[in-house]
């Protein structure tokens, strides 16, 4: 099943849910609550467990590592992954973390709460955001890929994204504006 497909099922779900519990629309927390819930049956098509969590965790609680991640970015990578396959014309190596290959990157998905790398309240440790690169893309390009399709459905769940770093960061942190906020470096 396509992530679009996987999304409108769950909206409409949740749709149902909130007719049925009188839930507002502003009460977005719980909202959120009831959107993962929906989603708790989406597992990754273009990427696997060991990609959102480190080497350490993984060993400790295997493919409920995903639990931790909040499945609106998961989901979006998944987007992006599909997205991109239709930009370049071929499958794209979407590269999160790449321990399980041998290479150095455990922290790009979700971050341990005694992780020191990055910032203090950063949103990897609410499994809220993801650092990744496109193989043959460069970050900014990504960036501006992201921006122009603001409000498509495949960037939907995107709400923030850092600038000016050689890796793309993406998360899903709640935001008081709307479109996509780009922060500095750091977080
Ligand atoms: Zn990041």
């Amino acid at each position: 099943m396509r992530p679009n497909s996987v999304v409108s099922k769950c909206i409409s779900v949740l749709r149902d849910i909130c007719e049925q519990s009188g839930i507002l629309h502003g009460e977005s927390r719980q909202l959120e609550l009831l959107f993962n819930s929906a989603l708790d049956q989406y597992t990754p098509a273009h990427f696997i467990v060991e990609e959102f969590v480190s080497e350490p965790l993984y060993k400790l609680i295997a493919t409920k590592g995903l639990w931790l991640m909040d499945l609106r970015i998961v989901w979006t990578a998944d987007a992006i992954w599909e997205h991109y396959k239709d930009v370049l014309g071929k499958n794209p190596s979407v590269y999160i973390n790449g321990w399980k290959w041998g290479h150095n990157t455990n922290f790009r998905g979700f971050r341990e709460y005694d992780c020191g790398i990055g910032a203090l309240m950063s949103m990897h440790k609410e499994g809220k955001a993801i650092d990744f690169d496109i193989a043959g893309v460069p970050a900014e390009d990504v960036r501006k890929e992201i921006l122009d399709n603001e409000g498509a459905e495949w960037a939907q769940f995107i709400s923030r994204m850092e600038n000016d770093t050689s890796w793309v960061h993406i998360d899903c942190a709640e935001t008081v504006m709307d479109g996509i906020q780009l922060f500095g470096s750091g977080s």
